[in-house]
């Protein structure tokens, strides 16, 4: 391997095993490709669940990171989209067909042969996928992204998941001024979920498991904190709002108390990524109130290219902290730990 085809970054060899800065392949630079080098990426849930093969089938060595931003270092032949030296992001998906019905029509996210992970996947040439908690990225244009003017690298890092994946159905289920937004769980999702829903003109109800975030909820904009654990409060709720998305799910989830807080026709939207089945979903409730409980995946390269424009236009910013690069094993931990408010962002200088 010469190392004009290689990368640095930090990679988990198996599971428990420690994060190594190692080298390892990049995919072979094509005519529609472009090199990055790498200034910041944000930790998000999935790299843990991949490190620490929670989801089953980690593909190790690993080197993690979807929420990637950089500078072009490198562009491919075909490439006139980007130049050397542009601000550019990546975010969960790198690539897809680009063939069928969905990727034909602005839905890539969604692509019927399946989509290409930003890591732990394979690129069509064969060449494995690796993350953004490295020195160079390397890629397909199609699922890069200018940074605007008025983002710097290390505010835009998180909207590439984090970001969309909050975004996105929000505005795919028509929230705008006048409806009411139930969010569960203020973390890396929920804080994203509390500034768009603001952002879109709603009216926002927090859940949480405890008091302990409340003021952060009130800072983030919320205008109803309800600790979820509280029955009473709970059923104060009923009828209140017209969306929930569902930023956390765990065992015992009370589909009762949140299918009720929302109006008929209401709109309950899973954004978490749940290891368990969705078991105990009233199935009368569903039917005589028309509830619909949706899937979410991602957003789709125009929608990441439309949010990015909309944070700028709306001052959404995401909440975050940084970490040298250097520290990714010590920001990992913390991660796992539950410590992010409510995000953080490695740099790399
Ligand atoms: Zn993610
Ligand atoms: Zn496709």
């Amino acid at each position: 391997m010469s190392s004009e085809n290689t990368f640095h970054g930090w990679a988990c060899s198996g599971k428990d095993q420690p994060l190594e800065w190692r080298e390892l392949p990049l995919k072979k630079f094509e005519d529609d490709d472009l090199e990055i080098r790498v200034t910041h990426c944000g930790i998000c849930g999935s790299d843990i669940y991949a490190l620490d093969n929670l989801w089953g089938g980690t593909d190790y060595p690993c080197c993690v990171g979807h929420e990637i931003a950089g500078v072009v270092t490198k562009i491919g032949y075909n490439v006139t989209e980007f130049s050397v030296g542009d601000r550019v992001g990546i975010g969960a998906q790198c690539d897809s067909c680009g063939d069928c019905d969905e990727c034909n029509n602005d839905k890539e996210n969604i692509c019927r042969k399946g989509v290409t992970t930003t890591f732990g996947s394979h690129w069509k040439c064969g060449t494995k996928t690796y993350g953004g908690y490295a020195d160079k990225w390397r890629g397909n244009k199609r699922f890069v992204f200018k940074i605007p003017d008025g983002l710097s690298n290390e505010e835009a890092a998180s909207f590439f998941c984090a970001g969309v994946t909050t975004y996105w159905p929000l505005k795919n289920h028509g929230v705008t001024k006048g409806s009411h937004v139930g969010v569960i769980a203020v973390g890396g999702l929920g804080h994203f979920a509390i500034l768009w829903a603001k952002a879109f003109g709603a009216h926002v109800t927090v859940f949480s498991s405890s008091e302990r975030k409340r003021e952060d909820a009130k800072q983030l904009g919320a205008d109803n904190f309800v600790v979820s654990k509280d029955k009473e409060a709970m059923k104060a709720q009923v009828n209140t709002l017209s969306h929930i998305i569902c930023t956390s799910y765990n065992e015992g989830f009370d589909w009762i108390d949140y299918l009720y807080a929302l109006v008929p026709n209401g709109v309950f939207i899973m954004a978490a990524v749940p290891d368990l089945p969705l078991s105990n979903i009233p199935g009368r409730v569903l039917v005589f109130r028309q509830i619909s409980v949706v899937g979410t995946a991602i957003g789709s390269p125009k929608t990441i290219r439309e949010m990015l424009e909309f944070a700028v236009a709306t001052g959404v910013r995401p909440w975050y902290k940084k970490y040298p690069m250097e520290k990714a094993s010590e920001a990992v931990q913390a991660v796992r730990d539950g410590k992010p408010r409510y995000r953080f962002v490695l740099e790399q200088n």
